[in-house]
């Protein structure tokens, strides 16, 4: 449900945008009726997907689901029930920003620019970590089915949230929390702070922390040397990779842009570093 919201509080397409994300849905097939909507795209296939369907290609070639997610979200549910070869190729989109599909006389490339949201369990019985739950098959039933997902492909996500199971006790005389329209407000004010910064920076295509060049994060983060002793830290004891590391920052930059923030302090580096670490179970 939360994944199913996320585009509701992302900024409206604008009209650039807007034209790529059409031209992919015409190409594929699936602009039903010439409905365009300024509302980011949001994907979710399911688990059987082959590797062709995720990322474009079949005997006729088309674009795959990370590209109709371009500009968008796509929604991994059940993350270790798709097939490792599937998820393996998600990689190579994930870091590039689009996908290329080799053929013996030709070779296409489509955009394939998305936010990553996934959802597993933490066992395959579901229950790992809760409260009073032991697992049939002990504590082998988080790793095994953890293990599913590469290290590789889990070192692209950048936070990871334990969500327990709601009580009853917790919905009953609930509070409302923020409307979307609130913090649809926020993330567009820090939209706009990352478009302006690398903007300033002479990089017109680069529109948020997400995009920006590794080198370019150092320079903007630009830790203190409280941050930095954390990071360090950090980087040892959980053996973060250099990718990792950039993408801490780039978390990092986007929490005090969230805030209205100028720089980038230890709290801020110190909830980065916590959202990528955590993983129930472990
Ligand atoms: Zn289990």
């Amino acid at each position: 449900m939360l994944a199913q919201r996320l585009p509701s509080i992302l900024p409206p397409l604008d009209a650039r945008e807007l034209l790529d994300v059409s031209m992919i849905a015409s190409i594929a097939g699936e602009l039903r009726g010439g409905q365009i909507s300024d509302r980011r795209p949001f994907r979710a296939p399911h688990h059987s997907a082959s590797m062709a369907a995720l990322v474009g290609g079949g005997v006729r070639v088309r674009p795959g689901e990370v590209s109709l997610a371009h500009n968008g979200v796509l929604f991994l549910d059940e993350l270790p029930e798709f097939q490792p070869q599937a998820l393996d190729s998600l990689r190579q989109p994930l870091e590039s920003g689009e996908t290329m599909i080799a053929r013996a006389n030709a070779r296409v490339v489509y955009p394939a620019r998305f936010q990553l949201v996934a959802a597993m369990n933490p066992c395959k019985c579901g229950l790992a970590g809760t409260p009073g739950h032991t697992c049939r098959r002990g504590d082998k039933c988080a790793a095994d089915y953890q293990g599913r997902v590469s290290g590789p492909f889990l070192d692209r996500i950048d936070i990871r949230i334990d969500v327990p199971a709601v009580s009853a006790s917790d919905m009953i005389g609930s509070k409302p929390g923020e409307a979307s329209t609130m913090v649809a407000g926020r993330v567009a004010r820090a939209r706009d702070i990352q478009r302006r910064r690398y903007a300033g920076h002479g990089l017109d295509a680069v529109r948020t922390n997400a995009d920006a060049p590794a080198h370019l994060i150092e320079e903007i983060v630009a830790p203190d040397a409280e941050s930095s002793a954390l990071l360090l830290k950090a980087a040892e004891a959980f053996s973060l990779s250099a990718r990792a590391y950039h993408r801490v920052l780039k978390v990092a930059r986007t929490l005090a842009d969230l805030e209205g923030g100028d720089t980038v302090a230890r709290p801020h580096i110190a909830e980065a570093l916590s959202y990528r670490i955590a993983m129930a179970g472990h």
